[in-house]
């Protein structure tokens, strides 16, 4: 029997968008059963009534305790690993949150952990990326064991509403947390622009920008066009940009309808952060860069003629 349990991602205001993107790859398993798990220091009825409103859930399964006010994965994995073996599968998002956890959760079951499952053949034979992206390999996994795995979240549309909201059970669990590991502080970097991970509209710079001072033209058209703002790798190394906005292999893999990439080459490992975006956008002033391979779009000139000139054209 196909019965699974997704892992809840919320902020403590709002539940997490990429929870109904994993509800949309869920739909692939045909499963029996599908509960959504959400994890809290005191329950907040508005997260609990958008998961229970998302198309295919069959329960909302609610856990209370004081170490989810700022979840870690010692304790997120001590709560799964005394509740997840009445499942064949537990998935999450492969948000930071997600990444952070699931192979605690497998180590711990002895199974293998699967990572960005983005297309469903059956319950145990899925697509994955590989090679940054460059390649897509179709994995079987076992079935006789619990399944582990994160869900590409770039992969897949959010499912819609459901006409009849999914019943809601709190959980008692007694569970043992981990003193071992404690949360400190969280610094998170403040923005008042759309959200990187989930923006429709995206304006990355790279290093061509060539400073950080110079980012302010990056900032200010994405501004205009009320778009999020992202770099590349050596923009980040080079100082020029904080590190939660980097897009690629080892950034963000984002799915923008609309993506600027602004003095950026098109290395491979950028681009494997933005395989699933609608249109790309590329402005760099060598014609021979190898991001016009993939662009939509190509604009060959000078970044800092050409942003105000669009912006311009955009104002008017
Ligand atoms: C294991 C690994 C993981 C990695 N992960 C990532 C990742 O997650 N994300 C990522 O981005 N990279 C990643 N990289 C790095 C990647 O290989 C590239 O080095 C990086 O993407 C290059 O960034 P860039 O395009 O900004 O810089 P460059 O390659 O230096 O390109 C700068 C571009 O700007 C153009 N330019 C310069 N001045 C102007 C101007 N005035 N106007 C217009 N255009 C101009 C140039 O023509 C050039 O094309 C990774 C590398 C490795 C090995």
């Amino acid at each position: 029997m196909t019965k699974i349990l997704v892992v809840g991602e919320h902020d403590g205001k709002q539940l997490n968008p990429s929870v109904a993107k994993v509800l949309n790859c869920v739909s692939g398993f045909q499963a029996e059963q599908t509960d959504v798990l959400l994890m809290f220091a005191e329950p907040v009825q508005q997260i609990i009534q958008a998961a229970a409103d998302i198309e295919g859930v069959s329960r909302v399964l609610t856990v209370k305790a004081p170490e989810f006010e700022n979840p870690l994965g010692a304790s997120v994995v001590a709560l799964l690993s005394a509740m997840v073996d009445e499942y064949s599968h537990v998935l999450v998002a492969n948000t930071t949150y997600g990444k952070d956890f699931m192979p605690r959760l497998a180590a711990l079951k002895g199974v293998t952990q699967i990572s960005d499952l983005m297309r469903v053949e059956s319950p145990y034979i899925f697509d994955r990326p590989t090679y940054a992206g460059n390649a897509i390999v179709t994995i079987e996994a076992p079935s006789d064991q619990l399944l582990c795995a994160t869900v590409r979240c770039a992969s897949y549309s959010a499912v819609g509403k459901s006409a009849q909201p999914a019943p809601v059970e709190p959980l008692e669990v007694s569970v043992e947390f981990p003193t071992h590991t404690r949360f400190i502080e969280r610094q998170a970097g403040s923005s008042d622009r759309p959200d990187l991970s989930s923006s429709k509209t995206v304006v990355s710079g790279g290093r061509g920008v060539g400073s950080s001072e110079n980012f302010k033209v990056i900032y200010n058209f994405a501004d205009i066009i009320g778009a999020a703002v992202g770099a590349s790798r050596a923009a980040v190394d080079a100082g020029y940009v904080p590190n939660e906005m980097q897009v690629g292999q080892t950034g963000k893999i984002i799915a923008p309808d609309l993506y600027f990439a602004v003095g950026i080459s098109g290395a491979i490992q950028h681009l494997a952060g933005i395989k699933d975006a609608g249109t790309i956008v590329a402005i760099n002033k060598d014609e021979e860069a190898p991001i016009f391979d993939i662009a939509d779009l190509g604009l060959v000139g000078d970044l800092f003629t050409v942003l105000p000139l669009l912006e311009e054209e955009i104002k008017k």
